[in-house]
């Protein structure tokens, strides 16, 4: 089903009154993780002034260390709820577990499968039996053959609205956090009519690389970039280093509405 030699045209998802594929860029900025109220609606109405699509943010969070940080949970699904109401965008947020499916599915605009959970099969499989727009993350040492055999899952159960997303790949290089598989993006649309987006952030790990990064994408042919900012990226919990300000969030926007159509 994912496979371009059955469904040759690009495939376009509608989202609400949006729509993420075809020839235009989708944006979807916003903290790595919802912290508080006041933090997400100032990122949420920063990033949709500067021209976001799709407002981001982590409620639960895969994080490496059980110590750190683990997300607000479902307080941090209602304040992204409260963040969509008060800006219009919808919200993308990702689910760690089959048991909250329902709630996902009520609370959020698009669910996201995070890189950790790529090969989750029986979370594959729920999903699929849902007619949600699912944001698939590859893996962190997926290849791109397992990241379309993972969207297959999904699109098995009945479920077509599949994201994929290239967030960098786990290699023998640390001095980024990830290495961006560009070609990855070309690769995909080879082999698939699924839109294609790229998470810069997550790549690099590095806020100062994301402006390039967002631009090769676009050379590359992304349908859209997912992009961490931060209101205070110093006191971030979680991901700080790699989460851009609102301030250059919107002249990053700038610079990419002079190079692609953005919607
Ligand atoms: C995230 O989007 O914050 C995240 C955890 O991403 P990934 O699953 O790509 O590591
Ligand atoms: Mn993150």
């Amino acid at each position: 089903k994912a496979n371009r030699v059955f469904h040759p045209e690009d495939t376009v998802i509608p989202i609400g009154n949006q729509t993420i594929g075809g020839n235009k860029l989708t944006i979807i900025a916003g903290p790595c993780s919802v912290e508080n109220e006041n933090q997400i609606l100032s990122v949420a109405n920063q990033v949709k002034a500067a021209g976001a699509g799709f407002l981001r943010g982590g409620a639960y969070k895969p994080r490496t260390s059980p110590y750190s940080f683990q997300g607000l949970k479902e307080e941090g699904l209602e304040l992204l709820k409260i963040a969509r109401a008060a800006t219009g965008l919808p919200i993308v947020s990702e689910i760690m577990s089959v048991s909250k499916l329902d709630k996902f599915v009520e609370d959020v605009d698009i669910i996201q499968i995070g890189a950790r959970n790529m090969q989750n099969f029986d979370l594959l499989k729920a999903v699929g039996q849902t007619n949600k727009p699912i944001l698939l993350k590859r893996g962190l040492s997926a290849t791109i053959e397992e990241l379309l055999m993972s969207a297959e899952y999904i699109m098995a159960e009945g479920n077509d609205n599949v994201i994929l997303c290239e967030r960098g790949i786990r290699t023998f290089e640390t001095y980024t956090r990830n290495t961006l598989d560009l070609s990855a993006v070309l690769a995909i649309k080879k082999l698939s009519h699924l839109p294609v987006i790229i998470d810069p952030s997550h790549a690099a790990g590095k806020w100062w690389m994301v402006e390039a990064l967002s631009k090769a994408s676009i050379a590359v042919g992304a349908d859209g970039l997912i992009i961490e900012v931060h209101n205070d990226p110093a006191n971030a919990s979680c991901d700080g280093p790699q989460s851009i300000t609102p301030e250059r969030f919107a002249s990053l926007m700038g610079s990419l509405a002079q190079i692609a159509k953005i919607e």
